[in-house]
């Protein structure tokens, strides 16, 4: 143990009385230095708070000395929002999870930053209730983690993500106070909206400790289809098609020739790999209008050009259906040991264009790139499996990255649909929002955490960062 950290163990076990919350032992510091993106970095100690009042004693403590404090939930960010790149305390929010209240009268949900989404999920539909936002990492990502990054997920098309259903926020500042901000009512106009401020700050302006969440009553019906095409760029046309014919399905997810290759090769599920790309289409609401739009989707996916169609009967064939979209992730991790995951996302109408893009870009730098996700969003998910024990290859992926996000943003989109900023993507910040968008972000982020100790190292670029994917 160094001398910094026995310094810093005795103070914060003053803090903290139960001893086996607080971790300081090198296998329990390497469990704590990863997340489900790039890089590895230790901190010096992890602390596992279960109040508001701890988190409030141990900031002030980190605020006095001026000692770096990283939030996190259970580590699936995708951009590197929980890594300690600067070590100091790992601030593990995943014990506080005893709150999960769920008020039918004003249809909201109470609860506490570690609780996984996934429960929220049930608990609102045990009272016949939704809480819509739904990553595809809900059964191991915390509401906390979510509400930091605004994930997003396949519903998002038709409900929006998380920002759209945080009404209330319970938050310590970088200083150690409490603040409540919004509260109980859908309405509120008091003042800037610091909820939507802190949502998808990424722990750099806060650590949360309680959320309320606006649920909606339950859609009573749904209905599935697959749609199989020999061509990507009809799938994109088909998307296009859909979302303007007055059809608003709440999923619209794509998978291209590679990712129906990976999910056949890692668990057989019946798909197609020779199809360029298949559709998964949900509508959900009232039975009438759900059967009247999916007989409607059915037909605009003939006219373009689907070779293939394949209805769900029932709840069963539905989960099927979704099954194969739910593997892609761990299938195509077994092709190669690295997986840079983005999400860069344009505007519905360029889904076309950006098909196209994407396909040059996998030409022109000879890497293995897979596109699948909310393609009807404009939320596209490509993904670059490469090896990053070969620095050649790597340097490729980081140059294809780059021109990614250049494309995304010709073609009026962003860096990030929802996987957030952290590390990964601060190097292209100025590349969307300008030197003075930077520049007005860097000064909100100064006045919250003047001694700059709240997750630091993350959004906002050093002079000259560059994307690095090697651990050089
Ligand atoms: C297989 C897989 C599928 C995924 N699918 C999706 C998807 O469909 N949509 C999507 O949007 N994302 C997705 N993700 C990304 C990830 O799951 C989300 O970003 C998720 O919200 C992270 O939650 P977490 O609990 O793991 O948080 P962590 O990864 O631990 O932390 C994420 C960020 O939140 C901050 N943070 C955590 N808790 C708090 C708190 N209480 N207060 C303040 N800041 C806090 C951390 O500092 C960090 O910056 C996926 C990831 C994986 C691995």
């Amino acid at each position: 143990m160094t001398q910094f950290q026995s310094k810093l163990l005795d103070e914060i076990k003053r803090i903290i009385s139960d001893q086996r919350r607080v971790l300081w032992e090198e296998h329990d510091l390497y469990s704590y230095s990863f997340d489900a993106s790039f890089g590895t970095y230790l901190p010096d100690v992890v602390v596992q708070p279960v109040t508001t009042d701890e988190v409030v004693k141990l900031v002030k403590f980190a605020n006095q000395y001026k000692i770096p404090i990283t939030p996190r939930g259970h580590s699936t960010c995708l951009s590197g929002g929980p890594l300690p790149v600067q070590g100091g305390i790992v601030c593990d929010m995943s014990k506080m999870n005893q709150k999960l209240l769920i008020d039918e009268e004003d249809l909201v949900a109470i609860v506490s930053p570690g609780v996984l989404t996934s429960q929220i999920h049930k608990a609102a539909e045990e009272k016949g209730l939704m809480y819509p936002p739904d990553p595809s990492s809900s059964g191991v990502s915390t509401i906390g983690g979510n509400l930091a990054e605004n994930s997003g997920g396949p519903r998002g098309l038709k409900y929006g993500v998380t920002k759209d259903y945080v009404i209330g926020l319970e938050v310590v500042t970088p200083e150690g106070e409490v603040i409540r901000t919004g509260g109980r009512t859908v309405k509120n106009v008091t003042g800037y909206d610091l909820t939507k401020l802190i949502v998808g700050s990424e722990g750099t302006l806060g650590i949360i400790t309680e959320a309320i969440l606006r649920l909606i009553p339950k859609p009573p019906a749904s209905e599935t289809l697959m749609a199989i095409f020999d061509d990507l760029v009809d799938s994109g046309r088909a998307i296009s098609k859909v979302l303007s014919s007055g059809i608003l399905p709440s999923k619209l997810e794509l998978m291209d020739q590679a990712s129906i290759a990976a999910v056949e090769n890692y668990e057989p599920c019946g798909l197609p790999t020779d199809a360029e790309a298949i559709l998964l289409i949900e509508v959900d609401g009232h039975p009438h209008a759900v059967a009247d739009e999916i007989a409607s989707v059915r037909e605009i996916c003939k006219q373009v050009g689907a070779r293939e169609i394949r209805m769900a009967k029932n709840d069963k064939e539905r989960q099927e259906l979704w099954k194969a979209r739910k593997l892609v992730s761990p299938a195509i991790a077994k092709i190669k040991p690295t997986k840079i995951s983005e999400d860069a996302t344009v505007p519905r109408s360029k889904i076309p264009d950006m098909f196209k893009r994407l396909k040059e870009i996998r030409a022109k730098y000879n890497i293995d790139l897979v596109v699948f996700g909310h393609a009807g969003d404009g939320n596209l998910h490509p993904n670059i499996i490469a090896d990053k024990r070969d620095k050649e290859e790597m340097r490729r992926v980081e140059q294809a990255v780059s021109e990614i996000f250049a494309a995304a943003i010709e073609l009026g989109g962003t860096l990030s649909g929802e996987h957030g900023i952290g590390t990964m993507k601060a190097p292209f910040m100025e590349m969307e929002l300008g030197t003075v968008g930077l520049e007005m972000m860097r000064r909100i982020k100064k006045a919250w955490d003047p001694n700059n100790i709240m997750n630091p190292g993350k959004i906002f670029p050093e002079p000259g960062q560059k994307l690095v994917l090697t651990d050089e």
